[in-house]
């Protein structure tokens, strides 16, 4: 039977981020990915944001990780050539009730460690961007956007140059550990495999649960329940009236963000995520809900032409706290939790996964 030191299940930003990190010449890793294609669910389907950190619990994994994966990132894109724009966000209160909430976020911020919020009035926001109605809002310049294509692609040539390997259109269907390695069964272009590992990185994104139900040993108790939340995107046809990313307050009754303006960076305005709980994965987008962003989009931006809107992509948030209930923090199971060897699992890994990835790579190495 094959064997190698590190096998990690999953080709998103987080396994080729632990790859990246964990790959060397002394220590084998192969990379398992079910689809054909690197990248092919979560990594691929978000806002492309690096975040600065401003809504997360102070002390909260996501809190930490953000900024201190935002700082990773950053280097890592200059360092790598990958296109990157610290174009900087604003978050708006567009009517006087909602000055309190802007407050709230400035100082849950400052709690976080981000110290580079500048509070702006009416008149300096549409100096900053005209089209934008508020009568305050805090400019956040650390926020930025990547391209997250070539981001993933740069950390599996990093991972490869370090000898790992990755095999596409592979899935792991079973794990158990005989005392020495963890013995990993499954399928790999319809054909049945079989290998030793010593140890494994559970980064299946959507599926880590189905994934950690696989595995022999591990208690249905330790195995988060998963909540899958869609998030669709509406693109805006045209040139953005935008320079920055605007993002309305976070809706309390969604936990969502708020319908936001993202760009890409080859300047494509999206307005989104939304926020829809699903049953079961579906990533498609009902072409019937331009009204429905149009109103959300109209509060800070009156001027919008909804006859611009069109249905874009969507993605699925891998939740571990359902409609209603606080949002739960983002879950490294080590085997101080599971008692299992050499076992990582990586369960809600949402947004800021993306911009956290470097940094929550350090901590599954530190574990492992
Ligand atoms: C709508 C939306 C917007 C977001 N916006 C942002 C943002 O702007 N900024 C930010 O920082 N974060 C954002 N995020 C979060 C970010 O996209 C995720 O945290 C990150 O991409 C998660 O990566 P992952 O590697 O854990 O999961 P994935 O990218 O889903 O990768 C998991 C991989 O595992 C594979 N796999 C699953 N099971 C198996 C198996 N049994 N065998 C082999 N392979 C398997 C899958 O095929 C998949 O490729 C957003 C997320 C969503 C949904």
């Amino acid at each position: 039977m094959d064997s190698v030191d590190l096998l990690i299940v999953g080709a998103g930003a987080l396994g080729l981020a632990c790859a990246a990190r964990l790959a060397s010449p002394a220590r084998s890793c192969l990379i398992v990915e079910a689809e054909r294609l690197i990248g092919s669910h979560t990594s691929s389907r978000n806002s492309e944001v690096i975040h600065a950190g401003l809504y997360y619990p102070p002390g909260s994994l996501k809190a930490e990780l953000c900024l201190e994966g935002r700082e990773r990132l950053y280097a890592w894109c200059r360092e790598r050539q990958v296109p990157f724009a610290r174009l900087g966000k604003l978050l708006v209160a567009v009517e006087d009730a909602e000055r309190d909430a802007l407050e709230r976020l400035a100082g849950n911020a400052q709690r976080c460690g981000v110290r580079d919020l500048q509070a702006l009035d009416g008149t300096r926001l549409r100096a900053l961007e005209p089209a934008v109605r508020g009568v305050a809002a805090l400019l956040s310049p650390s926020t930025g956007i990547l391209d997250s294509h070539a981001y993933l692609q740069s950390l599996l040539a990093a991972a490869e140059r370090r000898g790992a390997q990755l095999a596409l259109d592979s899935r792991v269907e079973r794990l158990r550990h005989d005392g020495r390695d963890w013995i990993v069964e499954g399928r790999s272009g319809g054909e049945a495999f079989a290998l030793r590992a010593h140890c494994v990185i559970n980064a299946a994104g959507p599926f880590a649960q189905q994934l950690a139900a696989a595995i022999e040993g591990l208690a249905n108790a330790l195995v988060p329940r998963l909540h899958l939340c869609q998030g669709r995107y509406y693109s805006y046809a045209g040139r953005s009236p935008f320079a920055h990313l605007i993002y309305p307050m976070p809706e309390a009754h969604t936990a969502g963000l708020g319908i936001h303006a993202t760009l890409d960076l080859g300047g494509q305005l999206r307005f989104g995520p939304d926020v829809r709980y699903l049953e079961q994965i579906d990533y498609q987008v009902d072409g019937r809900l331009a009204e429905h962003f149009a109103q959300a989009v109209r509060r800070y931006f009156p001027a919008l032409d909804a006859t611009r809107l069109a249905p874009g992509y969507s993605g699925i948030r891998p939740k571990l706290s359902g409609p209603g209930e606080p949002a739960a923090d983002f879950l490294i199971q080590t085997s101080a939790a599971h008692g299992l060897p050499g076992l990582v699992n990586l369960f809600g890994i949402e947004s800021p996964g993306l911009t956290a990835s470097l940094a929550i790579a350090e901590r599954v190495a530190a574990a492992l």
